[in-house]
């Protein structure tokens, strides 16, 4: 029955794992709370039941780029019945979707625009079917990506009579789940929690002997898998000077940075361009990736030690969403550990158990992230039980896994898989 609308509004065969259960709890009413890798579907889970509910389903999502995306993407397939509304939309424009709210089954917009009286007004006169809320994480200060408008929600859900609300993220650990249910007011929410596991991408870490040896090891990765990836770095500075020095020392790649000191519109044209296959590598801080449905990033390379686990998962998350085989390297120099141990002070691990951990993940064993930080954060101080723990986890101690996917042997096949699919 579902599936039926499925292929009809989508043009998909069939769901794909958690989404038939998201949905036909939300249709019959319940709140949600879903928890499911990047790259699975999670628009899914509330594009279907708004085109099935009478009234308009409202998405608060963070990120500007992604809903004007999002709504291209789903006029292109006909589901014309969607709209934007953001700081981007024109007063006239915004004066005429307003007007004609009621024909509108998909609404996309800022937790600052949600709190605009000009929406509330219109949104009183229509009927409200569903409220989402992407990216749910931001709503917890425990969560990576905190965002003070993101508290308002629940309000404004309670004012608009507190549709079925769906709240949704690929990343977020217990205490995180347990603050969105608060601040969003979820009672006895149906759950769909997933580890973030993603077998597709190989994680690797290297660290080079110095910053001239990490630049060597980054120009030969570039170049030689051709393909669309991300560099992350740490600051805005870096991310314009890791481009310029690609740029040089690459031939043929096409590079840009992305960083939030660029105007809106700079920033939309990059991603824009990276999606098109118009640039081939974006050097970036942590500002780029958030929701970003590019399905062929291949790699991503972090060239600094990750302040939190949560936003490596997320950030490394944004490779291999078609489900072909990529990687996440995390490359740096012996001497980042200096200043990564300066700025891991207020986590509660340090630099060293990083390098140990990110050098277990090479093995490529399933990742339980929520259990694996928390164990990692309630075990900080003893690392012996950390390690002994995640050996075991991971399966690294049974059946000699450790010698037999040496880093080298790792690499070549992940040469030889490249080279094959590219
Ligand atoms: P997420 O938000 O979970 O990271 P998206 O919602 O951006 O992922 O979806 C990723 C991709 O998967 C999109 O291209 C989307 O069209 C596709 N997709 C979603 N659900 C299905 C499905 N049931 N069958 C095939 N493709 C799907
Ligand atoms: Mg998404």
């Amino acid at each position: 029955m579902l599936e039926r609308h499925l292929q009809a509004l989508f043009g998909f065969t069939s769901f794909r794992q958690g989404q038939k259960e998201i949905i036909e709890a939300l249709i019959n009413g319940a709140d949600v709370l879903a928890m499911l890798p990047t790259g699975r579907g999670k628009s899914l889970c509330y594009q279907l039941p708004a085109f099935l509910a009478n009234g308009v389903t409202i998405v608060v999502s963070p990120l500007l780029a992604l809903m004007e995306d999002q709504v291209q993407q789903l006029k292109s397939i006909g589901l014309k019945q969607t709209a934007a509304l953001n700081s981007f939309t024109e007063k006239a424009e915004r004066r005429r979707l307003l007007r004609n709210l009621a024909r509108v089954k998909l609404l996309y917009t800022s937790p600052e625009m949600l709190q605009s009286r000009e929406l509330l007004a219109a949104l009183a006169k229509v009927k409200v079917a569903y409220i989402v809320v992407d990216e749910a994480h931001c709503v917890s200060y425990w969560g990576h990506d905190f965002r003070a408008d993101y508290l308002r929600i629940c309000d404004i859900k309670q004012a608009l009579g507190s549709p079925p609300c769906l709240a949704i993220t690929a990343t977020a650990t217990k205490e995180v789940r347990a603050d969105i249910k608060k601040q969003l007011d979820l009672r006895t929410p149906f759950e769909h929690i997933e580890s973030v596991n993603r077998s597709n991408i190989v994680l690797l870490a290297e660290e080079a002997a110095d910053q001239a040896q990490k630049q060597q090891r980054l120009v030969e990765m570039v170049a030689t898998y051709q393909a669309p990836g991300i560099i992350y770095v740490q600051s805005r500075a870096q991310a314009e000077a890791c481009s310029a020095y690609l740029a040089q020392e690459v031939k043929h790649v096409r590079t840009s940075f992305y960083h939030g000191g660029m105007e809106n519109a700079d920033r939309l044209l990059v991603q824009q361009q990276f999606m098109n296959g118009q640039l081939d590598v974006i050097c970036a801080t942590n500002a780029f990736g958030m929701g970003l449905n590019k399905t062929d990033v291949r790699y991503v390379i972090h060239l600094h030690y990750p302040l939190d686990i949560a936003s490596y998962i997320q950030e490394i998350g944004r490779a291999g969403r078609d489900g072909a085989l990529s990687f996440a390297l995390l490359l740096t120099a012996r001497e980042d550990r200096v200043q990564a141990k300066n700025l891991l002070k207020k986590n509660d691990f340090t630099a060293d158990e990083w390098v140990w951990a990110l050098s277990q993940l090479k093995v490529g064993e399933p990742l339980d992230f929520p259990s694996f930080e928390n164990r990692l954060l309630a075990m900080q101080s003893d690392q012996a039980r950390t390690v002994g723990y995640l050996l075991e986890k991971w399966g690294v101690i049974k059946g000699g896994l450790v010698q037999s996917f040496s880093m080298a042997k790792l690499t070549s096949l992940l040469h030889r898989h490249f080279k094959e699919q590219i």
